[in-house]
């Protein structure tokens, strides 16, 4: 095991829409098999490691601005949709030998372990690595603001958001040419800039918790083991600069 990793326990958010790669399917086996290879080069730099994985490759609830039973209706079919992905990604690292535990916030135990925060501590020190599936287990939130809860509630030193850009930028680098990018920003930055990081229920929990937030591209190989041997990729936001 290599003991450069600076950070004793980090939290990966991914988008589910990240796993579609490059295809118009809900998943992409190429890319599922780069990620995979990916958390086993930064799992072993001895780091606990966890994730959390969003749905939105399958289903988003919300987007109807349906409100009351139905909106609810749909966020359970999104948490189910992460229950899905983080289901596809253990079967992943299970054909590569690494050990992993899937937790459900809704009880669904013949699926997956239910998640109890003193079982999850004890699997990652066990070093499996652990996936946090069905959001928070209520409607009305985002797995952004799963992904600070859980990385709250486990004492995460760093969580690391992985999306298909390689950090914040002042606007959309798609479309400007000119947009300029961050390495470092502090919370209240992006909450008065209102940067486009995560919803401001996660931000908010993060910066109430001392959390940093390093946002990074899950699309650059090696990315995620730089980050943890210290080295300065995509935008760190923290409390101050
Ligand atoms: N969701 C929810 N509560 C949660 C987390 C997620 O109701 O705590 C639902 C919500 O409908 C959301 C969907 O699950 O749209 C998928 O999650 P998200 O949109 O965060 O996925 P991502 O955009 O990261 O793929």
């Amino acid at each position: 095991m290599n003991t450069s990793c600076r950070y004793k326990r980090v939290l990966v958010k991914l988008s589910g829409e990240a796993l579609m790669g490059d295809t118009r399917n809900a998943f992409d086996p190429r890319f599922l098999d780069g990620l995979v290879h990916e958390l086993q080069t930064a799992h072993a730099t001895g780091v606990q490691l966890a994730l959390v994985v969003g749905g939105g490759n399958i289903y988003r609830g919300g987007l109807g601005h349906d409100q009351g039973p139905a909106r609810s209706r749909g966020d359970h079919m999104g948490m189910l949709a992460t229950v899905i992905n983080s289901l596809a990604i253990q079967g992943g690292l299970e054909k590569i030998g690494l050990s992993s535990v899937v937790y459900t916030a809704i009880p669904m135990p013949q699926v997956a372990e239910t998640f109890v925060l003193r079982h999850a501590l004890d699997d990652l020190a066990r070093g499996r690595i652990l996936i946090c599936a069905a959001g928070t287990g209520n409607p009305y939130f985002t797995t952004d603001t799963a992904a600070s809860l859980r990385a709250a509630e486990m004492g995460a030193d760093l969580l690391l958001k992985g999306t298909k850009v390689d950090g914040v930028y002042s606007d959309d680098p798609k479309t400007n040419h000119n947009a300029q990018r961050y390495d470092q920003l502090t919370f209240d930055q992006v909450l008065h800039q209102k940067l486009q990081v995560m919803d401001l229920t996660a931000i908010s929990l993060c910066q109430a918790n001392k959390i940093p937030i390093m946002v990074f591209s899950i699309l650059e190989r090696g990315v995620l083991t730089a980050i943890l041997n210290g080295e300065q990729r995509g935008t760190l936001i923290k409390e101050a600069l």
